[in-house]
């Protein structure tokens, strides 16, 4: 796949959401044990032109990530609602960028702003999306998150944006926004079926998607995460959004959830931003 507007003779790990008019740019030769050393911090602007096209990374596989095993929650923490997995084996991530190392799930949880335009913490070419999505994922070498979270390899991060519409209700999406109805307290908790992450699956399985070494967006913005960034915004409806915005940031109820986006980050003068777009996997010999 070279370009957006073709639309058939897909085969079934193919899309055509890929960014167009990326065929032309030279392929990169990068050293992916040296790239994965340096980092910045995150949030940052995703600028295609400043980036480098690379074809030799092994596919990303998203193992258990949309199967209908175990539980599910839901938890409103006062900043974020926060989606766990419970009672199963932890869905796993590796390839693409991740060297020789699996990650495992850990939460997945969401970036929203007042707005429909400003509620995602990276930038994509200038435009900024109502949502976005960021399912963490912790080095399995490391064993838990608390062990990795401070180290240069010890977090994969994938992010998706979210963009809302006037007119399209996202009904894979509603297993959560739906839910979320339930966690307007601060701490409180809600069930939510296993299957609940299905609406990312379309996404995940294109192969042009940006990733860069980076930091947490949160408190203690550690500089150990692997981000990976796909650009094609995931259509929800306003509704659906605001339904996130009704969440309560206090015990005394007055204040709501409204914005909690980490401002873009300046590039540090010592610090180079090597951002590579994985244009497509390795080639089969
Ligand atoms: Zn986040």
């Amino acid at each position: 796949m070279t370009g957006s507007s073709v639309v058939s003779g897909l085969s079934k790990n193919e899309c055509y959401c890929a960014p167009p008019d990326y065929s032309h740019d030279e392929d990169a030769h990068i050293m992916v044990e040296e790239w994965r050393l340096q980092s910045v911090q995150s949030p940052i602007e995703l600028k295609h032109e400043e980036s480098n096209a690379y074809d030799h990374f092994e596919p990303l596989e998203f193992h258990g990530h949309w199967d209908n095993e175990g539980t599910a929650t839901f938890t409103n923490n006062g900043y974020t609602a926060t989606l766990r997995f419970a009672d199963r084996e932890m869905p796993v991530l590796f390839g693409g960028p991740l060297h020789e190392d699996k990650y495992v799930f850990e939460q997945l949880h969401f970036h929203w702003s007042e707005d429909d335009h400003s509620g995602c913490e990276h930038i994509f070419e200038g435009k900024a999306f109502s949502m976005e999505a960021h399912a963490v994922h912790y080095n399995q070498k490391y064993g838990t998150f608390g062990e990795a979270v401070s180290k240069h390899d010890g977090l994969a991060v994938v992010a998706f944006f979210l963009t809302a519409t006037d007119d399209f209700e996202n009904e894979c999406f509603n297993k959560l926004s739906e839910a979320v109805k339930n966690i307007v307290k601060i701490d409180s908790t809600t069930s939510v079926r296993a299957d609940c992450l299905t609406w990312i699956k379309e996404e995940a399985q294109c192969k042009g998607y940006y990733t860069y070494q980076g930091s947490l967006t949160t408190e203690p913005y550690n500089e150990s995460v692997t981000w990976i960034l796909y650009p094609t915004p995931i259509h929800i409806s306003r509704q659906q959004v605001d339904n996130f915005r009704e969440m309560k940031s206090t015990p005394c109820e007055q204040h709501n959830i409204v914005n909690n986006v980490r401002p873009l980050q300046a590039a540090h003068p010592d610090k180079k931003l090597d951002l590579i777009y994985a244009r497509s996997h390795k080639k089969s010999e």
